[in-house]
């Protein structure tokens, strides 16, 4: 049915309706109650059974719904455009919004009072590094006895003890030494990787000499990407339950630092995606700077690895090389198409299949539950063990094929799309059928995309490219950890202080 406007509405006024001849009035009564109907059932939307994303739904009877698992990412290939357009608006909204303080950046403003710590820190203990040998002749050299360190500076660093944790500091001092060839060698705290952004004044460099040790940084990244606590917040938690005064500033670059340190790491986690058998992809909106991005998961039994970037298929690549020859679980949205070996999530379908159960039109209700029923079933019998079930499946499989074939000549629209959607994309949609090791939805890749949403709808996303990439390395790195069986924060520690040195770090434990 043709989409009626405003412009069009406002024309069907009393006078007009009066001028026409009666059988005319039948006619547009029946077009207006088609078009009655089109909203009413648009309204009867929620997370349930359409792609809305579960924020959308009413939050008054949120609370009965119960826990429905789904998630704002369906049937992608006809609502990108869409999305393109809502980026748009949204980049003119966050610049009208931003308009009165669209110079000012943010954080501390030049000129504005600094923040420093009033008292000296107590150091519990005091390491002294020695250089070890001389850089020109390669001799050992010894630092003479009376000598005094050349340069010093504290660490606050976190332990865990057996009944809790602290947080203690240590002073550590630097020697020179003079070899016998006459020339002087200065022990130097490591350095390792430069992270760089354009038009920062300041770039991030890990190293060790700083005033937060690893274990403490990691424990800043946990609060932050764990608990999705503001920088904010966690200075005053540490202020308050740790006495420990960090400015928002250091626990900023802790935060981002963990992150860095980690993206190695995430190299070798995307090789390693590339082995793998199945893999679950799966992407949801993300705010960079109030620009829209894309979050990407490619999730396996053992591997996972988050991105942020656009949405095209470059994006893709970075994660699924041409090396993967593996089984992919996605949506229907365009980008996955190519590939073969390719599972089509059924929980989608399953979803508008539940939408249209409850459509106005009759002979679309039926259909709905039709296929819902055959969907469900197919299920269903993959899941029960050994031949009996495989057995159940061809009929079902049958019965589903000629209810797509009956819908795609059906006139209601959303029973034929959805018919259309099953046919275009049979193999990948049955494909769980021949291959009963793949999972017949894309659950593992939602689940591990919900953290995440959760944390954009507080915090709106990241702010520049190295934030992105930072937060993506953290998440993939602790939901790796997860999937072995590791300890994220220990792991995250160790490549930390790696990283200050400039050494590789160690792969994940399997
Ligand atoms: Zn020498």
């Amino acid at each position: 049915m043709d989409h009626i406007t405003k412009d069009d509405l406002a024309q069907l006024d009393r006078s007009y309706l009066q001028s026409l001849e009666k059988e005319t009035v039948i006619d547009v009564a029946c077009k207006l109650r088609d078009f009655s109907i089109t909203l009413v059932e648009r309204l009867e939307q929620n997370s349930s059974n359409s792609s809305k994303p579960p924020s959308s739904d009413d939050p008054y009877t949120k609370a009965d719904k119960g826990n429905s698992d789904s998630k704002d990412d369906d049937d992608k290939s006809s609502s990108a455009e869409d999305k393109e357009n809502k980026t748009t608006k949204k980049d003119a909204w966050t610049e009208s919004s931003q308009s009165d303080d669209s110079k000012r950046s943010a954080g501390r403003q030049p000129g504005s009072k600094g923040f420093w710590r009033s008292e000296t820190p107590v150091a519990e203990s005091t390491i002294p590094h020695y250089p070890g040998n001389c850089v020109i002749c390669s001799k050992q050299v010894d630092v003479a006895e009376a000598s005094r360190p050349y340069m010093g500076y504290y660490v606050y660093e976190l332990e865990k003890t057996e009944s809790g944790m602290r947080i203690f500091c240590t002073l550590h001092h630097y020697y020179a030494a003079v070899c016998d060839c006459g020339h002087e060698t200065k022990a130097q705290p490591g350095e390792g990787y430069i992270s760089h952004v354009e038009g920062r004044k300041k770039d991030l460099k890990l190293t060790e000499y700083t005033m937060v040790g690893p274990m403490l940084v990691s424990f800043l990244a946990a609060l932050s990407v764990r608990c999705r606590m503001s920088r904010v917040k966690i200075k005053e938690f540490l202020s308050y339950w740790l006495t420990t005064e960090l400015s928002v500033g250091t626990i900023d670059k802790c935060i981002r630092e963990a992150g860095v340190a980690c993206y190695p790491v995430v190299e070798q986690l995307v090789e390693e995606l590339q082995e793998e058998k199945i893999v679950n992809l799966d992407e949801t909106p993300w705010y960079e700077k109030g620009r829209f991005k894309w979050l990407w998961v490619a999730i396996s039994k053992r591997v996972a690895v988050f991105c942020i970037g656009t949405r095209k298929k470059e994006e893709l690549l970075k994660l699924i090389t041409s090396a993967f020859i593996g089984w992919l679980v996605t949506d229907g949205y365009l980008a996955y198409r190519s590939y073969e070996r390719r599972q089509r999530c059924l929980a989608h379908m399953i979803r508008k299949a539940i939408a249209l159960s409850g459509a106005v039109d009759e002979k679309a209700q039926k259909m709905g539950d039709w296929f819902l029923r055959e969907l469900r079933g197919l299920i269903k019998a993959m899941a029960e063990d050994g031949e009996g079930g495989k057995r159940k499946c061809s009929p079902i499989l049958a019965r589903l094929k000629r209810a797509c074939n009956l819908g795609s000549e059906e006139k209601h629209s959303k029973l034929r799309a959805l018919s259309k959607e099953i046919l275009n994309d049979w193999d990948a949609v049955v494909a769980f059928v021949k291959n009963p090791e793949l999972p017949p939805t894309n659950n593992d890749a939602e689940r591990a995309l919900r953290h995440a949403v959760i944390s954009r709808r507080i915090s709106f996303g990241t702010r520049t490219t190295e934030g992105s990439m930072a937060y993506a390395a953290l998440l993939s790195v602790i939901e790796t950890c997860r999937l072995r069986n590791q300890d994220p924060w220990q792991y995250i520690a160790q490549t930390i202080a790696f990283g200050r040195k400039g050494i590789a770090p160690s792969p994940i434990a399997a």
